[in-house]
């Protein structure tokens, strides 16, 4: 069971990777056997687990917001979950950021009439206005692109509770939201968080950076108390305790890569030490504990981002 979904997992990250990338019948017939099971985690809120990142779903009287849309091919199932929960069709999706298990499905439910919503470098790199790693899709149709672009975050006032997304500088991307409902005590951290089936996943040719993911997990850990669910990006429904869990592993591997380079370690000699090593307990897992390591040493290089962080901040309060 648990081989199995990290394979899912890598299946579906890979595919973001254009090296990856499937024909689209091939893309089609890997995920005809794609289920899309629901899970309910408070009234009017349920998260949605099929192949690719975690989809949170917002419903009642006042219409559906879906969070992020897993892959294209996977669309009808999606559609039909959400009918499952007696939701009405999706009115608003808000992407977390732009990588393709996360925003595949957005061409589908735009033309559908859904109102897309993510920070403003998610369409800038769906777009193609912005060179972006891996997966970037320069040529991503019109209604695929998010029509309501925000900087720091958004509130959308539904179904009785206030739905906020709020941007997270220079983290998993240069472009992710968390979504904080406020009544329901529930977040979606997108893939800020990666609970328990990979090491985190640091995406530095989109302007990721691993000290921005480590200022998150901080800012958020002050803000759920022990009764909020949190939705990862990818893996189980979380609580605090594992949120937590989640920084000592973050800072713990950051201090030694730290630590490393203050002793004039190459990459290759921090490596060997194996700071990651505790969490690195499977070897399908898509980022290994050398694979981490190095994004920490290549994010330790790059500190021109934490000053950016702090100045988004400053503004926010
Ligand atoms: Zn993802
Ligand atoms: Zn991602």
């Amino acid at each position: 069971m648990h081989t199995l979904l990290t394979r899912t997992l890598s299946l579906a990250l890979l595919a973001a990777s254009p090296l990856a990338m499937p024909a689209h019948a091939q893309e089609t017939d890997r995920f005809a056997t794609v289920e899309i099971k629901a899970e309910k985690l408070a009234e009017g809120i349920a998260v949605l687990v099929g192949q690719g990142g975690n989809i949170g779903v917002s419903y009642g009287p006042d219409g559906t917001v879906l969070i992020d849309d897993q892959f294209a091919p996977l669309t009808p199932k999606i559609e039909a979950a959400v009918a499952a929960l007696g939701a009405e069709p999706v009115r608003y999706l808000i992407n977390t950021h732009w990588h393709g298990d996360h925003s595949g499905g957005n061409e589908n439910f735009g033309k559908a009439g859904a109102m897309i919503l993510a920070h403003d470098h998610v369409r800038e790199r769906l777009s193609g206005q912005q060179e972006s790693g891996k997966g970037n899709n320069p040529s991503a149709p019109k209604e695929a692109l998010p029509v309501l672009t925000y900087h720091d975050g958004i509130k959308l006032h539904l179904n009785g509770d206030e739905v906020q997304a709020k941007h997270m500088p220079h983290a998993h991307t240069d472009g992710d939201s968390v979504i904080f409902w406020k009544k329901a005590n529930v977040i979606h951290m997108g893939d800020i968080f990666f609970n328990k089936v990979t090491l985190p996943f640091v995406d530095l040719e989109s302007g990721g950076n691993v000290m921005g993911i480590l200022a998150a997990v901080e800012k958020i850990i002050p803000m759920v108390d022990e009764q909020t669910r949190i939705i990862p990006g990818h893996g189980p429904v979380a609580s605090k305790a594992d949120l937590i869990a989640y920084r000592d592993m973050l800072k713990t591997v950051i201090d030694a890569v730290k630590q490393g380079r203050t002793d004039g370690k190459s990459l290759a000699q921090i490596q060997a030490m194996k700071p990651a090593a505790k969490w690195d307990v499977n070897k399908d897992a898509f980022i290994s504990g050398d694979a981490f390591v190095e994004a920490v040493y290549k994010s330790l290089e790059t500190p021109a981002h934490s000053h950016d962080a702090k100045s988004h901040d400053e503004r926010a309060h």
